[in-house]
């Protein structure tokens, strides 16, 4: 029914699709559900107790920590721990004005785009890649345009023609979206020498690379990787982190780190969208990382969830494996994706949920959806290890009806 409201939408808002997992958040409500659909942190691992000290913060910084805060670039002190915290992986210690605090690194996403895109301008990323970026990037005008990925990453050496094609045609190439680590939802990290070429690459076309890693401390197996941030010597790449995965999503804090000039943008563009991120729970996690909490908290972390990762690799084997199902195995991160030669995604999820089961379809994250609609993904952090046999059981079940 049409109103004043519905009249006046933006066309933007008239196109709006709901999500993909919008319409899920409801369903995995229901206590016997078994979900695999959200990339949610187990909540038996939250650090309650340790997060908790800080409450005397309230006592003797209440006056300070409830009011705006003054600094939309974030509080100092939690920046500086990030900074140390960071440097193994980004290859150097960053200043103070390389580093902005979002509120969550959806956020980052979003001011990114704030600050690049005009209408009709292209930025390349996985194909499959997280849906809630695509939605930010169609959100502001831009047309995402997908490379394809194997078990090593994205497929870098296709960039260099792509790149050409697009300006053959007139687009501005604003970007390379790339989740470098446990990929979502490919569950895939990109090589070392596939880092080093997409810096190259970018360099080359005078192209900025985004490397979004909130999975990349989640690692159950092998060595950390250098980030391409670390390999890109002229400044292209901007890095963005979050605590979401490693701490609690509900802080709602993640981090952007790169060339002054972007993050100068950023924070600019950040001041119209929240003013500020919340002093209070800046301070909290900052308090939490000073005392050193976050380094003794992410092996607790990893030592649970590869319990979990390892179970359902078991469940995926057993049931899955027969029915000619196939998935690269994560080395750290929140998912598995699954592809199901002759299997609709979407009819799967309807039967699946009958049986109280909740994925995500692969079509949600593809550029093209029918790309992805023989694939599935699956969060394995959420459940304990029984409820993932029993789920994964199911699933299969779902297969084969599907298949008759
Ligand atoms: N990037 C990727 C790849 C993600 O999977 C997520 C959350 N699932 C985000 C960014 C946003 O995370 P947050 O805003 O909670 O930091």
């Amino acid at each position: 029914m049409s109103n004043a409201w519905t009249e006046s939408f933006s066309t933007l808002a008239k196109n709006l699709r709901p999500s993909a997992v919008s319409g899920l958040f409801k369903a995995i409500k229901n206590p016997k559900m078994i979900s695999f659909a959200g990339g949610m942190p187990a909540p038996e691992v939250f650090p309650i107790d340790k997060f908790a000290e800080g409450a005397h913060l309230l006592k003797d910084r209440g006056s300070e920590l409830l009011q705006y805060g003054t600094a939309t670039e974030g509080d100092s002190s939690l920046r500086s721990s990030l900074i140390k915290f960071m440097a193994p992986r980004l290859g150097r210690t960053v200043d103070m004005e390389e580093i902005l605090l979002t509120t969550g690194s959806q956020q980052a996403l979003d001011l990114f785009a704030w600050a690049m895109f005009d209408k009709g301008d292209a930025i390349i990323t996985e194909e499959p890649t997280y849906m809630a970026a695509l939605n930010v990037f169609s959100n502001h005008g831009a047309q995402a345009v997908g490379v394809p990925c194997d078990a090593e990453g994205m497929m870098v050496d296709k960039l260099p023609a792509l790149i050409e094609k697009l300006r053959g045609e007139g687009k501005k190439v604003k970007g390379i979206y790339t989740i470098v680590n446990f990929q979502n939802p490919g569950g895939m990290t990109m090589t070392v020498a596939r880092r080093q070429k997409l810096a190259q690459i970018a360099g080359e076309y005078g192209v900025p690379i985004f490397e979004d890693d909130p999975y990349g401390y989640v690692r159950y197996e092998g060595e950390h990787l250098p980030s391409i941030f670390s390999f890109d010597k002229a400044g292209n790449t901007l890095y963005a982190g979050s605590f979401s995965k490693i701490l609690s999503p509900g802080v709602r804090i993640g981090w952007v780190c790169g060339d002054r000039e972007i993050i100068r943008k950023m924070s600019a563009f950040k001041q119209s969208t929240d003013l500020c991120s919340s002093p209070i729970t800046q301070a909290l996690v900052a308090e939490y990382c000073e005392k050193g909490y976050l380094e003794q908290h992410i092996p607790v972390i990893a030592d649970n969830y590869r319990k979990r990762r390892d179970a359902m690799e078991e469940s995926l084997q057993r049931h899955m494996k027969p029915l000619d199902v196939t998935w690269v195995k994560p080395e750290g991160g929140f998912f598995f994706w699954l592809k199901m030669p002759g299997v609709d995604c979407e009819k799967l999820m309807t039967i699946c949920l009958e049986k109280m089961v909740a994925f995500v379809v692969g079509t949600a994250f593809c550029i093209d959806p029918e790309a992805g609609r023989n694939y599935c993904r699956l969060n394995f952090t959420y459940c304990k290890p029984d409820k993932i046999e029993e789920g994964i059981r199911r699933m299969a079940e779902a297969i084969q009806s599907l298949r008759k």
